[in-house]
């Protein structure tokens, strides 16, 4: 009987260790995708454009054989593998909460009617709950997680190349058409796909890899990967990365386990997407009042007044990605210096990350928060000016992204107020010594 290869976040042809398991299985293959409106919903344009995109790239790589269908997946599935007589589905495994009680009732759902539920790997190198402590128990801290993590080690990259798949021509079945990209006005993505995520893989390993460490940190300069989006859709695969990186590149291995671990910590504790995962933090004291609902709206738009937050909340609407280190200085902010709930960034991140993932987002949220595993203590607290003289020491990330400072040279740009702010451009919102000592205060209020 033929299989079919439901594609969720794995949207390629390499390194695809379910294709290899579906080519293995069947001669004859059905790639689907389904659309549920229940992933697509609240996943924001950006995201569902991307989506779109990567979609085009892979019905392309299929020669058009890609079907499209819409709806709930537990009734969708069963119905093309009855409509074609399949004798399995093959997918990688999904791991966060929604994926996982979904894929229970699809497979208990083809079961029923017999057909087989087969799941091959997953979208990380390790499938979560996988690295556990030697007494079974899941890691709350990063560094043991890594070192067993590289311990454990992962199968080499799934070679489909030599894979010969007859791929099931969808033409009389009855499929949708890939949606059009919703309108994203001015904002630009990068290209969708797996061919150009191999290539921006490519770029970044020759240019900027051998230097990363040394120059992560500056979102003035153009030294991170940005496979983030890749990655979130599975145009590659992490073991694909890994597999090329030497003993010098641990700092980008690194990055690459703090997905991991998120998603592990997801895993064991699904219901941290949205509650903290260190519970004393439901008795810290938040902002959620009008007055916070306006400083809030200000942080979404990029006007607090303080340069660095303003830039990268504006490269997050203007491009659906922003630097990992701005990431953490505009969260800072929000719960720091604004005391709002963590999750009110967090749903606004969701909303315009193309990169947007519920493990790296949520948890990295609840790291900054100080409420999540491993969390930066609460009490380090990021002064927004100082750190952007640091890592953007000229100033020119902050320029490129909010032209009414355009005119003030090298790291001035940082302190706008000192010589009068230029028209258009905020006073602070809020005096960032003062909401210091607020927030600590509150801290000092929780139970130890
Ligand atoms: P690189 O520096 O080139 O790193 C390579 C890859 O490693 C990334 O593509 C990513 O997959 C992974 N990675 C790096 N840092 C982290 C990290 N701290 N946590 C998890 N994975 C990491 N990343 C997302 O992919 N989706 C999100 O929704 C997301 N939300 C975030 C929210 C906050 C508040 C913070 C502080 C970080 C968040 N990150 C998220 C992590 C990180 O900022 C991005 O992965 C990174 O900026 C992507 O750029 P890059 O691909 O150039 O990263």
């Amino acid at each position: 009987a033929p299989a079919i290869l439901w594609f969720r976040r794995d949207l390629r042809l390499g390194d695809h260790a379910a294709l290899l398991t579906a080519a293995k299985s069947a001669s004859r293959v059905l790639a689907l995708y389904v659309l549920d409106d229940a992933l697509l919903k609240p996943s924001g344009a950006p995201r569902t454009a991307f989506l779109s995109g990567c979609l085009r790239a892979l019905d392309e790589q299929l020669s058009g054989r890609l079907l499209v269908v819409h709806g709930d997946p537990v009734r969708a599935v069963p119905e093309v593998a009855e409509a074609i007589g399949a004798g399995s589905v093959h997918v990688h495994a999904d791991t966060a909460p929604y994926g996982r009680r979904r894929d229970q009732e699809v497979a208990a759902e083809l079961g029923r009617r017999g057909v087989d539920w087969v799941e091959t790997g997953s979208s990380y190198a390790i499938t979560p709950g996988r690295v556990t402590k030697p007494d079974g128990e899941p890691y709350r801290v990063f560094t043991p997680f890594f070192r067993a993590w590289l311990r454990h080690g992962w199968p080499s990259p799934a070679d489909t190349s030599a894979s010969t798949v007859d791929w099931i021509d969808p033409d009389g079945l009855s499929g949708v058409d890939i949606p059009d990209a919703p309108d994203l006005g001015s904002m630009t993505l990068p290209e969708p796909g797996e061919r150009a995520a191999l290539a921006a893989w490519d770029h970044f390993r020759d240019e900027a890899l051998p230097d990363y460490d040394n120059r992560r940190d500056r979102p003035d300069l153009d030294a991170s990967s940005r496979l983030s989006p890749y990655l979130r859709w599975g145009c590659v695969h992490p073991r694909t990365l890994l597999a090329e990186l030497g003993d010098e590149d641990e700092a980008f291995r690194a990055e690459l386990a703090w997905r991991e671990f998120h998603a592990d910590v997801l895993w064991h504790r699904p219901e941290t997407a949205r509650r903290n995962y260190n519970t004393k933090f439901d008795a810290m004291k938040l902002e959620t009042g009008p007055a916070a609902r306006s400083a809030f709206e200000a942080w979404c738009q990029g006007r607090t007044g303080y340069p660095v937050v303003d830039a990268g909340m504006r490269q997050l609407l203007a491009e659906g990605w922003m630097h990992n280190r701005v990431r953490m200085i505009v969260a800072s902010f929000l719960v720091k210096d604004l005391h709002l709930p963590w999750w009110w960034g967090a749903r606004h991140f969701m909303r315009h990350l193309v990169d947007g993932d519920l493990a790296s987002n949520q948890l990295n949220w609840q790291w900054v928060a100080g409420s999540g595993t491993d969390a930066a203590p609460y009490f380090r607290i990021f002064n927004p000016t100082t750190q952007g003289e640091k890592f953007d020491p000229q100033g020119d990330y902050v320029r490129r992204y909010v032209p009414e400072l355009a005119g003030l040279s090298g790291k001035t740009v940082h302190q706008p107020w000192k010589a009068g702010p230029p028209d258009g451009y905020p006073a602070p919102v809020v005096e960032h010594a003062h909401e210091r000592r607020v927030a600590l205060e509150r801290y000092g209020e929780l139970s130890p």
